[in-house]
């Protein structure tokens, strides 16, 4: 852990969250590389929890992350190891991931040198370092390498963390959040930058939101978080176009401008009155129906499980208002 300094804050400032750990269920996730999934959900929705999860930065009670079949569940062991440098992870804000007192230089300089990237010699390291700022587009990379981060814009610092985590040259980004801090006229460049490095370096982007408009703008695969679990899940396009659960449709229908394609929505909260339920002590059945307009009685009981939707492959939802064999009795 001596090399991942951030990681191991990390880790010691939520290791006192169990409850949230605790309260992430069921969730089943396949990145693929040249693939953007988007996880969408309200704050509390445990979104984040799963990146943190996945990142390795929390400790898990169960199940399993596994990086090309292989499991990482041996902490100090290879694929652990190799899954971390692997899987890199872009924070919400570019103001506390990038350390004040050191320069762009040093901070990329770390990374490619513990990611074993930074060739033998000087003028090795020097090209490295231009090549990663000309991949975030911040050129010509000599005006910035020399600056500090508060001397730069936040927009500027997000393209300096991305730029970090590919020093590790890695296969998998984890963005949390990545533009919800920045301010609404520049969060599309950094999507579009995203995007732009998932086709060029074919990459793996699990996009974290709780703006499903801009799951559809940016991402191939929609997954929908509410409790702590996954409600709904398939191809973007189908997931907005053609919601099948209630809370996705809530979802899409608070969503200030669901065709807007420019800027990504600061609204978290649906306009019904509900609140998102504590993850501590989730209600009993299916998770949503305090909230749900179309609850039935079982609904408060029984949990629901994933069920195909139409013929779209690969749609599900977990609602049983598409129990087909309950409709038949
Ligand atoms: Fe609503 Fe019931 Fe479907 Fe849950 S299972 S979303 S309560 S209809
Ligand atoms: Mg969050």
């Amino acid at each position: 852990t001596k090399h991942f300094p951030v990681r191991r804050r990390l880790r010691d400032l939520f290791s006192n969250r169990h409850d949230a750990v605790h309260a992430v269920d069921d969730v089943n996730l396949t990145l693929r590389r040249g693939q953007v999934v988007a996880l969408v959900g309200e704050s509390g929705s445990g979104k984040s929890t799963v990146a943190r999860l996945l990142a390795q930065l929390y400790p898990r009670t169960g199940g399993d992350i596994r990086l090309h079949g292989e499991s990482t569940k041996v902490k100090a062991g290879t694929a652990f190891r190799r899954y971390c440098a692997r899987v890199q992870m872009i924070f919400q804000d570019p103001f506390a991931s990038l350390n004040p007192v050191h320069t762009i230089r040093y901070h990329l300089t770390r990374s490619l040198k513990v990611h074993g990237n930074a060739g033998s010699t000087d003028a090795e390291l020097e090209q490295a370092l231009h090549a990663l700022l000309e991949k975030v587009a911040l050129t010509p990379p000599e005006r910035y390498l020399d600056k500090f981060p508060h001397e730069l814009s936040g927009g500027q610092r997000q393209r300096v963390a991305i730029a970090r985590a590919l020093g590790a040259e890695p296969e998998a980004l984890l963005a949390d959040e990545p533009v919800s801090m920045l301010d609404v006229s520049i969060r599309l460049g950094i999507l579009n930058l995203l995007r732009d490095l998932k086709e060029r370096l074919n990459l793996a982007i699990l996009y974290i939101t709780h703006d499903i408009a801009s799951a559809r703008y940016f991402a191939d695969q929609t997954m929908v978080m509410y409790a702590g679990r996954m409600v709904e899940g398939g191809d973007s396009e189908t997931v907005t176009q053609s919601p099948a659960h209630p809370y996705t449709r809530l979802l899409i229908e608070s969503a200030p401008d669901p065709d807007r394609l420019t800027g990504v929505a600061d609204a978290a909260s649906p306009k019904d009155n509900g609140e998102p339920p504590s993850l501590i002590r989730p209600p009993s059945g299916c998770r949503f129906h305090p909230r749900c307009p179309s609850a039935m009685p079982r609904c408060s009981t029984d949990l629901p499980v994933p069920l195909q939707i139409g013929d779209a492959p690969g749609h599900w939802a977990a609602c049983w208002l598409y129990d087909t064999e309950e409709v038949a009795k």
